[in-house]
């Protein structure tokens, strides 16, 4: 990035990426994230997945039980339905649908993300849980895409492109070729 002028927004989405990195020299999915208050960074986490054999630990959860476990950042006894009101996420991948419906649960107030997840992706790349479904009682929240896109997909292929390499078998994907063009959104 050196050389480049970022606004605040891009910022952040680096410092999600930072985690992508850690979460990809860790073996996971490199997927990051930072919540952000009153624009300061309140927490940052990655995909844990593999690392706690459990699907639910992305990065979005972890960073939420972080902010949620902090009397500072959530008082105890506070009445707030939705502890997320002031908070902004910044995370390398669009969230997941099980994600995007837990922000929405926690009212968050807004997300920004680098490429979308044509898999599961829950804000609008298979289904629009932000916004577009209608919930009685969770307010919708703004997500957006396209920040810091071609890193957050080239660091996804650095990861299927060496993943299965410390199998006792290599499969051949670990021979694959890493793809650096990317397609336009
Ligand atoms: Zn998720």
């Amino acid at each position: 990035m050196a050389g480049l002028i970022m606004n605040h927004h891009e910022e952040f989405m680096a410092e999600a990426m930072a985690m992508a990195e850690e979460a990809l020299a860790a073996g996971e999915v490199p997927v990051g994230c930072v919540f952000v208050r009153d624009r300061n960074i309140i927490a940052r986490a990655r995909n844990r997945t593999n690392q706690l054999r459990n699907a639910t630990r992305h990065a979005e959860l972890e960073a939420i039980d972080e902010i949620l476990a902090d009397p500072v950042l959530t008082p105890p006894g506070s009445s707030n339905a939705y502890p997320l009101s002031d908070t902004t996420l910044y995370v390398t991948v669009e969230p997941c649908i099980m994600c995007a419906s837990a922000l929405r649960q926690m009212g968050i107030k807004e997300v920004f993300y680098g490429c979308a997840n044509d898999r599961f992706g829950g804000c609008e790349g298979v289904i629009g849980v932000n916004e577009a479904v209608q919930h009685p009682s969770h307010p919708p929240y703004k997500a957006t895409g396209g920040m810091l896109r071609e890193a957050a997909i080239l660091i996804l292929r650095r990861f299927y492109v060496t993943e299965n390499t410390n199998a006792p078998v290599p499969k051949s994907k670990a021979n694959r070729v890493l793809k650096t063009e990317i397609s336009p959104p």
